[in-house]
């Protein structure tokens, strides 16, 4: 068996289910020192962080994943153990395997065998693990920048392993991620009999004029990167359940998903005046979940592009779509950010897993990449 395939089985084997690490991270750092990385635990709350680098001077690439994995769900729903890593044809089985212990495995071996070529580096390795990614990532990357903002230490070039592919490794890389900004609006009114509407205030009746209006609204993105900005309601309750009573409240969710060239500020602008114009007696409580961020610079795009093309054949697609990522912790640092893992088919679902085939060429493109970005000519 390769080795990154032995190592991705290994860390499947830990019951990492978020926050805990369960002794991946410890297994990661025994690999790393032993061909000379020096590793700093950084423990927030119940969250383990690992940076470890290598090297002494000049810019650093740095590799950014996580050991955490979300719950199994049913274990009956599962064909084999999630916690015993299963080969299935060409496929390997197991939570995590996807997302993301064998792009985690696949940063430690390629490291590996880079180093192991003797090469004279021009910069320095790093390797950022959380715990926290899949939880609330509060305690996770974001500390560790701060922690890093102290030391003075910034990362240059940061390759996430989130998983990107659509059918084989390389066919789809992430140069950015959209912004995520939520609401809760909560409707007054007054409660009361049905038969007697003027003495009630209908919140569902007040709010549907307003409703209407925000359920259309989008921003077009100015990028060229990004889809445009759109608004999607994501629960409504109102009601008592009896068909004889006019409810007291609403209350309505919101979630946008936005591009760098939509702000926050013009989101709730745009919520608000159409519920001002309505003169509707409400509460809106805003909650912003990440920020978008957009990789402009050609440096590392252009070095993971060339990589993929070395050892696949094919050219990536650049994409920024999707959910967040723990990139967008590293980006507003001026890194360079992008992201590249094996097939998301399965991600967070049961029978979670892996072409092995992805992670072997994972493996290769990884090095490729240290090679292009560090090796002193
Ligand atoms: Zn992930």
């Amino acid at each position: 068996m390769s080795k990154v395939l032995e190592l991705t089985k290994e860390l499947i084997s830990k019951k990492s289910v978020t926050p805990d690490d369960a002794g991946c991270q410890s297994i990661i750092s025994s690999r790393l020192e032993k061909v000379g990385f020096s590793v700093v635990n950084l423990k927030y709350g119940d969250v383990d962080n690992l940076w470890a680098t290598y090297g002494d001077s000049g810019p650093i690439f740095a590799f950014l994943g996580h050991t955490d994995v979300v719950p199994t769900g049913p274990l009956e729903d599962w064909e084999s153990d999630p916690f015993i890593a299963t080969d299935k044809d060409s496929l390997l089985v197991g939570r995590g395997a996807a997302d993301m212990k064998g792009s985690v495995a696949a940063f430690v071996t390629s490291i590996e065998e880079f180093l192991a070529e003797e090469p004279t580096l021009s910069g320095r390795i790093a390797v950022l693990l959380t715990s926290d990614e899949e939880g609330p990532a509060v305690d996770g990357v974001t500390k560790v920048v701060d922690y890093l903002e102290e030391k003075n230490e910034k990362i240059e070039w940061c390759l996430v392993g989130e998983p990107t592919a659509d059918n084989s490794v390389g066919d789809v890389i992430k140069i950015g991620r959209r912004g995520s900004v939520s609401a809760k609006i909560i409707v007054k009114g007054t409660q009361g009999h049905v038969a007697y509407p003027e003495k009630a205030s209908n919140p569902i009746h007040n709010f549907s004029s307003s409703l209407a209006e925000i359920s259309k609204l989008s921003w077009a993105d100015e990028t060229g990167k990004f889809q445009d900005s759109v608004l999607q309601i994501s629960n409504l309750n109102s009601g008592t359940g009896a068909t004889n009573v006019i409810p007291g409240s609403l209350e309505l969710s919101l979630n946008v998903r936005h591009s760098p060239s939509t702000a926050v500020q013009q989101i709730k602008d745009d919520v608000e005046s159409i519920i001002n114009k309505y003169n509707v007696e409400c509460e809106v409580l805003w909650e912003v979940g990440g920020k978008p961020f957009l990789t402009t610079q050609e440096e590392l795009i252009s070095a993971v592009k060339s990589s993929i093309k070395e050892v696949t054949g094919s050219e990536p697609k650049c994409t920024t779509d999707g959910g967040t990522s723990d990139g967008r912790f590293i980006a507003p640092t001026g890194s360079q950010v992008v992201e590249l893992g094996p097939g998301n088919a399965s991600i967070h679902k049961v029978n979670e897993s892996v072409k092995k085939e992805d992670l072997e060429e994972l493996h290769k493109i990884y090095k490729t990449i240290l090679s292009k970005l560090l090796t002193n000519l």
